[in-house]
Parts: structure tokens; sequence; C-alpha cells
């Protein structure tokens, strides 16, 4: 404790002393505001009561250094060896600092904290300092240079150059600095990160800009000169017909820009000739609803509905940073669901590559159409012993399990047994619900072989389930998650962010880290 105690004012002092615009804040346990030695760099306050009132009421506060006279941050957490209490300080800090439009910024983490739980604080802190905009902000932060001292490399969205940090410049340090930045698990949680922010980049990108072009654009850009990258496939407008991809093809066709399906295979373990996993996302860049238009009410935050396929894309973008040893599928299933004269209809009846012949009993049913296709194709071409696929698929998984779990469907309970548990190591909230034989019979119609939606407001996130299960292969462990409700909150809870928060990158991330080859 004393040396710690120490190691923190000396440590204040020091960054204090190294620039005039640098702001300080230090993340500290309950215990060692109490603790007399509190003393050593909280000066005279550590006797005040109200001071350690305002910190039990708000867990932070302000306070004026006794010897600089420069203002510090203080951020109390709870207990230094809970994860959670380690992310809650991260997205505190970052929180409070981004409040005071600060620019650089240098945190302190108490030895208190477990150093294993440091790469959880930068995690969420980075993860909190974070937003979308298109604001035309008159004050630049283009071209600024990171301070890095193990810390954030300052990053752009790769199309728009632009910025999308609050705060441009930030350290963190502990007591233990060259240790923790230098173990694997901070580097996960940091690739962690940026895969996430990545995925919120793109899928905030609104609907008349992030076509299927623009995502096909952004995927080359991700794996452009990547060596572990063995394959990379596009199959777009009337080669999807030609491959009896049909499903996919006819929820896109009368967009202007073509329905595709792109597969990345990620070899990160040569030694192998198999597909270990395949991660499949649901890329609707709009969806209007196609001819079963959706009101004034329910279309606006559409653009989010390539929810799935952005997530995946995250994960692509932190298993590229980690150079993950699996190897990996990772496809996207991209079409906008649009009007015009070429849009499919109400109970047309269509073909899928699988053979299946499907009626469309509701055109905005249309997630499941896509990923049907996909499964087929990801089978038949890479043979993954695996799939999981994300969706922002059902309004009706919202209703059952609100905006923080994610429905999780399967049909092998150890596959999904560890999805979840995978979700829980990162903070990703899964509740596996049921696929009934009620909703699979549901799925049956009266003239072709399957029907895409039944006129009934119940259990709707299980049918569309039902409906994903018959496209997957025997022998194949599957895992669906719909992520309607989770992908997206209205009142966010950082780090969470408000839009499309990039749930399910860090749960793909986390499943390829504890399973890679070692
Ligand atoms: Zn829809």
């Amino acid at each position: 404790m004393q040396a710690q105690t120490y190691w923190l004012a000396d440590k204040i002092r020091q960054v204090q002393s190294g620039s005039p615009d640098v702001t300080v804040a230090i993340i500290i346990t309950k215990e060692q505001v109490k603790s007399a030695s509190a003393e050593s760099f909280l000066g005279h306050l550590y006797k005040s009561k109200d001071f350690r009132q305002d910190l039990n009421l708000s867990s932070s506060a302000w306070f004026y250094h006794p010897e600089t006279l420069r203002r510090i941050l203080v951020v109390q957490i709870n207990d230094g060896k809970e994860k959670k209490d380690a992310r809650q300080g991260g997205a505190k800090a970052a929180q409070d600092l981004m409040a005071c439009k600060l620019d650089i910024c240098h945190v302190i983490v108490s030895d208190e904290v477990k150093s294993e739980h440091i790469g959880i604080l930068a995690n969420s802190f980075y993860l909190t300092n974070f937003e979308f905009s298109y604001k035309t902000d008159p004050k630049s932060r283009f071209g600024a240079e990171a301070i890095a001292e193990g810390v954030f490399e300052e990053d752009k969205d790769p199309r728009k150059e632009k910025f999308t940090k609050k705060i441009a410049h930030v350290v963190i340090s502990t007591m233990d600095s060259e240790n923790v930045f230098c173990d694997p698990k901070y580097a996960f949680w940091i690739a962690a990160a940026r895969g996430a922010e990545f995925c919120r980049n793109v899928a905030n990108v609104r609907g008349s800009t992030a076509t299927p072009d623009y995502m096909e654009e952004v995927v080359r850009k991700l794996i452009e000169g990547k060596p572990q990258i063995k394959d990379f496939r596009v199959v777009k407008g009337q080669q999807l017909v030609d491959l009896n991809m049909n499903l996919l093809h006819a929820v896109g066709k009368s967009a202007t820009s073509e329905p595709r399906c792109i597969t990345v295979y990620y070899n990160g373990n040569p030694d192998k000739d198999t597909v270990d996993v395949s991660f499949i996302g649901k890329g609707v860049t709009f969806d209007t609803g196609g001819l079963h238009l959706k009101p004034s009410g329910g279309i606006e935050l559409m653009y989010l509905d390539k929810g799935g396929a952005c997530s995946v894309l995250g994960a692509l973008h932190g298993a590229l940073e980690l150079g993950i040893k699996l190897n990996v599928v990772f496809a996207f299933g991209l079409a906008e669901n649009s009007i015009d004269g070429a849009s499919y209809k109400p109970m047309d009846i269509l073909t899928s590559m699988k053979g299946y012949t499907v009626e469309i009993d509701n055109t905005d049913c249309e997630g499941r159409l896509i990923l049907a296709d996909m499964f087929t194709y990801v089978h038949k071409e890479f043979k993954p012993a695996k799939i999981v696929d994300l969706a922002t698929l059902t309004g009706a998984v919202v209703m059952a399990l609100g905006m923080e779990y994610a429905g999780l469907f399967s049909n092998d309970d150890d596959f999904a047994n560890e999805i979840t548990q995978t979700g829980q190591q990162v903070f990703e909230k899964y509740w596996r619900l049921p696929i009934p034989d009620e909703s699979r019979e549901q799925t049956i119609s009266p003239t072709a072989d399957l029907v895409n939606s039944f006129r009934t407001p119940f259990a709707g996130a299980s049918r569309a389930a039902a409906f994903l299960e018959k496209f997957v292969e025997k022998g194949v462990k599957w895992v669906h998650l719909d992520i309607a409700g989770a992908f997206g909150g209205d009142r966010p809870k950082p780090p969470n962010c408000a839009g499309g928060n990039g749930f399910g990158t860090h749960t793909l991330l986390q499943y390829l880290w504890n399973n890679q080859a070692q």
C-alpha cells in the first residue's frame, strides 16, 4: 500500500510537470480514499467528509492539486478486484473528461486495480470516448499525433478520414505499466475496442451512403494486403441468380446498388485445411420493409439493419489485428430492401439455393431469406464445422428481452453455452430462447415448402430461428444471435453509445481468442 501511494503522488506530479496542457484523472478504490495514506495525493482533502460524500454520490469529483493548483479528476471504484468495477471506472473517467471538452488526458490507475483488469478499463474508456458525428465542428483534430505510452493510437474512420474520438489524446498508466501493456490480454481488449469502434463507424453510416457497394468497399479496404486472407469472393446481382441464390437476390433486386454475398476466408492456421467456424452477418443496408412498407416511427432506424454484418466486420478487424490462429470464414449477406417496379411481391414463391421453395408472406421478413441462402453458400463452398450468425432480425426479440440481452438460438447445447459464457467474459449478454415445434410448424406453407412469415404476433423470434434452422446442414453446430434490441439502445449506458453500438464484435473476437490454436 505504501509503495503504491507514493507512486501515485509522484506520478501525478511527474505528469503535471511534463505538460501544461495535460489533464490528469486518477482511478482509485473506495478503500484508498478512506486510508490515511490518501493525504499524499489528496492533500488536506483526505480529511474532508464532504469530499468523500461527493465521491460516494457520483463516484467522481474534481479537485485542485494542493501544490500545482491544477485540477485533477478522481474516479472512485468500489473494488479493484472486480472486472465490472474496472469497466465502470474507465467509462466514468471518459465521461467526465469528455464533458469538460478536454483534448489531452492522462489517466493514472491505482495499483489496487488488478493488473489483468487494466485492459478492461482501457477498453471501456476507449469505447466511451466515442462519438459518431457529422457536425462541422471548427475545432479541428486532424493530423494530431497520439501520445503513445503503450496506449491508444489515434484512430480515424478509414473512409471519412474523420476522428470519432471526443478526447484526441489519451494516455493510461499504472504502476506496473510495462508488464500490463505487454500482456497479450491487454492487446486483446484494445483490439476488441478498436474492432467494435470500426463496427460502430460503419453501422452508423446512413442508408443512402452505406449501400451494398459501400460495404464491399469497406471489406476490401480492411483486408487489403493482409497475408492471412486466403480467399475473397463477391457474388452479386445476376451472379446470385446464376447460383440459385434467389432469396438473397429477390430482397435486394429493386435497389440501385446490387445485392451481394461476400466471403472472406481468414486462414490463421495454415497447418489445417478445414474451416473452424464461419460468422455470417445480416447486412440489410436499409430496410424499407419492401412492399410491406414500414410506417413512420418504424422505418427511421433501418440503416442499422446491417448491424449483424457490421459486428462480423468488427470481429474481422480484431482478428487481423491480433493475428488470430484459426481458420474463419467471415460472411456478409448484403442487400437494400427497397421498392420499385422490380420489387419482390407478397406471395411470390421463390426457390432457395438449397432447393426449398419459399412463399413470401411478408416482404419485411427479408433477413431470414438473406441468411438462408448465405448458409447454403458458405456450407457448399467452405464446409465450416460451426456457424454463428448475427442479425438484427426481429422486433419480437426486443419485445421478449428488451435492449440489454440478445436472443440466442441453437441446435447444440454445448455450443449455445459456450457462446453465452463467451459473451459474459466481454459484458455482452445472451438469453437462450427455444425453437418449439409450434414455431417449426408455422414455417410450413400450404403451397410451397416454407413460408417466411406467419400472421400471428406470438413468438416471432423463435419462428425466424425455426426458418433459419431449415437451412443449417446436418452435423453443423449453429448459434443464431438475434441482436435486434442489443445492437442499438435509445438510452445507452457507457461504454455503449447511442445508435449502432457494436454489440456482438466482442463476443466473436473473444470466441476466436479462446479457441485459437496454441
Ligand atoms: Zn425487414
